[in-house]
């Protein structure tokens, strides 16, 4: 595969049209929440799934390397940054729509907005997602959820951009509970980018669900660092064992640990905080520290939940993940 040089890039990028907001050698750090990351070439926001399809054809005749991000709270992004286009679906299809129990919203809804619609109109089911910050294409693709379930239970529909084919198409996918686990499912290839979701609520007590959540999200601000820079649980809670991946680093001696500006978080151990002046290399060394401290000393091998910047459309180069 041949690459694009930076000037073939920059004369690539006056295809898309102006209507899209595109900023070039941006950092990444500002759009991540463990604040850091090198700069990406440019980075795009479409507001509508027909500037997203525009933007993907030309990046897809052009063959530009290009990247898709949410929030950015559960992304690693390296100190070299992107050598491409990052799409950040921030400002994507913010418009929500409700027919009965069914929300349809667009990939760039945030779960509090979710919440906060959902319990004015006396809806639950968003309680999985209480605490957890993201983009709701970014909760699709992470299958995000905590100890009350998670949102694969709510999705009904999956309408994506699919850029497989010759062309860019956009496809309505319906997975079925089999296609989802923990913090990840097997129906979105790489090629997709995720534009909107159906999901199904049920109607309950408007006053319960709203008592429901303070109490959550106050069981949240005790238990997890909440203040500081991280990308919430590094690590999946491991199989066949009842020892959650937290015991596991705490039992291997590395909480409070650092290395450089990143550190095992002292409120709790599967956050990694950046403590002020970590560099991505930091905090990957540390990742990599404590899998081998916590094989070394329980013979079990880490998975991590936290992803790397998700390359769409092929890049070679700084993936050192
Ligand atoms: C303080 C804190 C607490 C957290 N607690 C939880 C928790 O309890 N449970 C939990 O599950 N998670 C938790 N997280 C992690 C994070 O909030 C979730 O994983 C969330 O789903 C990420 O959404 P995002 O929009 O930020 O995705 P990003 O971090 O931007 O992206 C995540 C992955 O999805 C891809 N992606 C994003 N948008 C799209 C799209 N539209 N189409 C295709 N691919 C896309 C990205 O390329 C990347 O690979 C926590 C994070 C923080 C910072």
């Amino acid at each position: 595969m041949t690459l694009l040089t930076r000037l073939e890039f920059d004369q690539a990028l006056f295809q898309i049209p102006s209507s899209t907001r595109i900023q070039k050698d941006l950092s990444l750090s500002r759009m991540n929440t463990w604040r850091t990351g090198g700069p990406a070439w440019a980075v795009a926001e479409p507001k509508t799934e027909n500037e997203l399809h525009q933007l993907l054809t030309i990046a897809k005749q052009t063959k530009m390397p290009v990247a898709v991000l949410g929030w950015g709270s559960n992304v690693w992004i390296p100190d070299e940054g992107f050598p491409g286009l990052v799409i950040r679906t921030k400002s994507f299809e913010i418009e929500t729509q409700w027919q009965g129990h069914k929300l349809i919203a667009g990939s760039g809804v945030g779960s509090t907005r979710l919440i906060r619609e959902a319990s004015d109109r006396g809806m639950q089911g968003f309680e999985c997602i209480v605490g957890v910050p993201g983009s709701l294409g970014g909760m699709v693709m992470m299958n995000a959820g905590t100890h009350l379930g998670e949102i694969g239970a709510l999705v009904q529909e999956v309408r994506v951009l699919d850029f497989s084919g010759g062309s860019v198409s956009a496809r309505t996918l319906t997975p079925q509970k089999q296609d989802w686990y923990y913090r990840g499912n097997t129906f979105l290839s790489p090629s997709c980018i995720v534009t909107q979701a159906k999901l199904e609520l049920s109607q309950g007590d408007p006053e319960v669900i709203r008592a429901n959540l303070k109490d959550l999200l106050e069981r949240r601000k005790k238990t997890q660092p909440i203040d500081a820079p991280s990308c919430g649980s590094t690590y999946r809670n491991p199989e066949g064992t009842e020892q959650k991946a937290w015991q596991l680093i705490d039992g291997a001696g590395l909480r409070g640990y650092r290395v450089g500006g990143a550190q095992v978080s002292e409120k709790h151990s599967n956050f990694l905080i950046n403590t002020g002046e970590a560099t991505s290399r930091d905090l990957l060394a540390l990742m990599q520290h404590i899998e081998a401290q916590v094989d070394l000393k329980f013979g079990i091998k880490l998975v991590r939940e936290v992803r790397p910047l998700r390359t769409v459309l092929p890049v070679v180069g700084s993936q050192v993940w």
